[in-house]
């Protein structure tokens, strides 16, 4: 839990560990990221302001960083401006909660998060697509022999595209799939993680095709 307001940290964690995690809190930027590197933990709720380093620099830093790249992220923002959730979102927060929200709210996006992380471990399936590979018991992919490193939901985006090569797939499929029923976002928020994808791995910026007004769909020409 990085956040430097005291009374919002220390209620946090006292739900937390009413649920039964082991948690902690980081009061500044700098701080945070220095123990989040040094020991990655399951899922970090990052508050956008900060002192030092801010919020969307350290979700930057981690998304960066390889060994904590797809630690889940749930970004606080105080402002619950349009643009500051986009930008969150683009810098990888894989969800977001805007100021005040009901500690059980929090909960409830905590345990999903790390629900479907356990869920994408035990699947041992790898998907094949020309030279890419997508091994989710690794949460990995290769672009031949060049590690691809995704944020949890670009990886889950990219997932569903390989598992329904050549169907059409809606922005509302693709959210409710990888975001899940009750995620407050709009269809933008698709948009922006194809976008994505597409500059990650090159190859899918010609094979993810836009269906205009309706959503995506990966080609199966290959
Ligand atoms: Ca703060």
């Amino acid at each position: 839990m990085v956040e430097d307001e005291r009374d919002i940290a220390t209620l946090i964690v006292h739900y937390l560990v009413r649920e039964g995690y082991r948690a902690e809190t980081v009061a500044d930027g700098r701080t945070a990221l220095a123990r989040i590197e040094k020991s990655p933990p399951d899922l970090v709720i990052l508050d956008l302001m900060l002192p030092g380093v801010d919020g969307l620099e350290i979700c930057r830093r981690l998304r960066r960083n390889e060994s904590t790249a797809a630690v889940p992220i749930i970004m606080l923002t105080a402002k619950g401006d349009e643009t500051d959730k986009i930008v969150g979102l683009e810098l990888g927060a894989d969800d977001y909660l805007t100021k005040p929200f009901s500690p059980k709210e929090l909960m409830a996006r905590v345990k999903a998060l790390l629900r479907r992380a356990k869920r994408e471990e035990p699947a041992e399936t790898k998907i094949q697509y020309g030279r890419l590979t997508l091994d989710s018991s690794r949460h990995q992919v290769m672009d031949g022999r060049k590690e691809i490193h995704l944020t949890a939901k670009e990886f889950g985006l990219l997932e569903s595209f390989l598992r329904s090569q050549g169907r059409v797939l809606t922005r509302d499929h693709l959210l409710n799939t990888v975001w899940g029923y009750d995620f407050p976002g709009t269809t933008r928020t698709v948009d922006v993680h194809v976008r994505h994808l597409r500059e990650k791995i090159p190859m899918l910026a010609e094979m993810i095709v836009t269906i205009k007004n309706i959503g995506y769909k990966l080609r199966d020409d290959l």
